[in-house]
């Protein structure tokens, strides 16, 4: 502010000083030409002249005046002048006071010089306001500031777990250090986004009651070449002031991708902030009480000098949740809304795999809100239902207008999907089908796995396979191949991955066997990974597209003889479907026992 003033109290006396100096004369504005000017010295109209180098300022004997300019030097003009008795006025030559002079032709100079110093200083010490450019963006909380704790982390306990150590270090160094026991310097925590890994960090700092410097890997990346690597430097040397204490790079793979692998200026910044980070890591003591810990979803394009000893040699997974962790994640966020006595958060929980953390913590405030929509004081299970449905396959579109024709039609898709599914094995079970539009889908059957599977045998894929086909199957058995509509479009998608990845990837075909006929992805610059290449020759190629077919054609014609020899169950759960809209699995049961409902 200070500074601003003055400048433009220098500037404005400059100005001030320069237009008092050129004491210009605006009478004289009148331009005539030198031979008029002679014509009239000889006629005897001029009363007065001031010689000012080649200006000529003319007084008429009527008091007009004008200027005029000499062409060429004309000895003459004086003794004309004398002759015809004119008052000759002569200028004193103009000279600027020394000061002056000087600061106005160095002023562009001078401007040029403090405009550099000004932003050197701003880059290298930071200063407040937009030209921060240098300072550390890193949020800073003081230990009394977090208000989060292990408790508030819910199912991701083998993580939690292995951050404990951490904390009984930050809580008492000393301790440690005495016994000459080592605590790793950064700690990377890998896992799906929303699994709750910033939580994560900030509640270790919580629970140690230590400060917690946060900065996110993005931030570091900024137009002005090297402003990342003072901003790393701001943020370690403010940290080691305030040890013990906690460092938290959130998103490090922005900055600590592999090096070398980019084009154009960008990547340069990158690697220099990247190098400013591991420079820091190496360079303090292991028991100075800074621990730094990085967020990342994406460790496979770390650069691998991150990882190296001394670094964030330690890595901690923080995985999607399961049923159990999804549960108790349910827990934790439903404390903050109003509940029905019914809520049971296993059953949500059994409805909403792959699911994170944050994804819940979205459904309970749904929930929430689809509560006060209808008026209601506490939050129900059908609240949540709801609010669950709505996130996986976006908002009911009941204004969507379906013509008698388009609503029989996705009727009987759908429960082509139910009939297959109930029917073929090992698949999971079928919780409810409806024919609301939702997002792009006119109709959906849910089904629901009874648990969450790390792998998933081939007998459960073709059921799979055979179920996504029900849906077209139904159509085209009811109103022939002709009338088949798009609608299934999505399935015969899913279907066709299901299949190819079970020959190319799982080693499903007896033909091909148990090999990767894939090639892995590959890093490219610019961070754009290229579509995969089938790794095999040609023949391998035909091969391969025949086991997918295969695959496939088999599924079909299960599903196509599972609806033949069911297709009065079809038909009622048409008209059932019609009549509901959505019906559930108890309704499904009593369908598929041929009972009425
Ligand atoms: P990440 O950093 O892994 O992408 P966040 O920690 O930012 O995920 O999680 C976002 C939000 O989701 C958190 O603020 C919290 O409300 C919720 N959340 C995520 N994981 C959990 C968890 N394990 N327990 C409780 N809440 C969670
Ligand atoms: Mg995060
Ligand atoms: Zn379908």
């Amino acid at each position: 502010m200070v500074k601003n003033f003055i400048l433009w109290f220098i500037l404005i006396m400059i100005t001030m000083s320069i237009f008092q100096n050129f004491n210009f004369t605006h009478s004289h504005n009148y331009q005539v030409n030198y031979s008029t000017f002679l014509s009239e010295v000889n006629q005897n109209k001029i009363r007065e002249v001031i010689l000012d180098g080649h200006n000529i300022r003319v007084t008429k004997k009527n008091n007009s005046k004008y200027v005029t300019f000499l062409p060429i030097n004309d000895p003459n003009l004086l003794k004309t002048l004398l002759k015809k008795n004119i008052e000759i006025i002569g200028i004193k030559p103009y000279q600027m006071n020394f000061f002056l002079s000087t600061i106005i032709s160095w002023f562009p100079m001078i401007l040029l010089f403090l405009m550099w110093i000004f932003f050197i200083k701003q880059i290298q010490m930071g200063g407040k306001g937009a030209f921060s450019f240098g300072k550390s963006k890193a949020k800073f909380l003081k230990e009394n500031e977090i208000k989060i704790n292990f408790s508030d982390v819910a199912g991701c306990n083998e993580a939690k777990e292995e951050v404990k150590e951490l904390v009984d270090y930050l809580i008492s160094p000393k301790k440690f250090q005495k016994i000459g026991g080592k605590i790793p310097k950064g700690i990377l925590m890998i896992g799906p986004p929303g699994t709750g890994k910033t939580l994560l960090a900030k509640a270790i700092a919580g629970e140690a009651k230590v400060p917690y410097f946060t900065i996110s890997g993005s931030d570091f990346v900024e137009m002005f070449v090297g402003v990342g690597a003072s901003r790393v430097r701001d943020m370690f040397s403010n940290s080691r002031k305030l040890a013990p204490c906690i460092i938290f790079i959130d998103e490090i793979d922005a900055v600590g991708r592999k090096r070398g692998t980019g084009l154009g200026g960008g990547n340069d910044e990158r690697e220099q902030t990247l190098n400013q980070i591991l420079v820091e890591m190496d360079g303090f003591d292991r028991n100075q009480g800074v621990i730094v810990i990085a967020a990342t979803n994406r460790p496979d394009v770390l650069d691998p000098a991150l990882l190296r000893p001394g670094r964030f040699d330690r890595q901690v997974f923080v995985p999607l949740p399961d049923i159990k962790g999804r549960e108790e994640i349910l827990k934790v966020h439903s404390k903050k809304v109003l509940l029905e006595k019914d809520f049971n958060p296993l059953i949500i929980a059994r409805g909403t795999p792959g699911f994170s953390g944050a994804d819940l913590s979205n459904l309970v405030n749904e929930a929430a809100l689809f509560a006060v929509r209808h008026n209601r004081s506490l939050v129900t299970m059908e609240d949540f239902e709801q609010a669950k449905d709505k996130i996986m396959m976006g908002s009911e579109r009941k204004s969507m207008i379906m013509t008698e024709i388009q609503k029989e039609a996705t009727a009987y898709h759908e429960a082509g999907h139910a009939i297959v599914g109930r029917l073929v094995p090992e698949h999971d079970p079928i919780h409810k089908v409806t024919i609301i539009p939702r997002g792009r889908a006119l109709g959906v059957t849910f089904f629901f796995p009874t648990e969450d599977y790390l792998s998933i045998n081939k007998q459960k894929l073709e059921s799979q396979i055979s179920t996504l086909y029900g849906g077209r199957l139904a159509e085209e058995i009811i109103y022939g191949k002709e009338y088949v509509s798009t609608g299934a479009s999505n399935d015969i998608k899913v279907a066709t991955n299901l299949a190819r990845n079970m020959v190319t990837q799982w080693g499903f075909s007896k033909k091909l066997g148990p090999l990767l006929y894939l090639k892995e992805e590959e890093e490219m610059f610019l961070g754009k990974s290229f579509q995969k290449n089938l790794n095999c020759s040609n023949s391998t190629a035909k091969i391969i597209d025949q086991e997918i077919k295969f695959f496939i054609d088999n599924n079909y014609n299960r599903a196509k003889k599972i609806l033949k020899s069911n297709i009065d169950i079809l038909h009622s759960m048409k008209n059932a479907l019609i009549k509901y809209e959505t019906i559930n699995s108890d309704q499904i049961d009593a369908l598929m026992k041929r009972k009425k409902i």
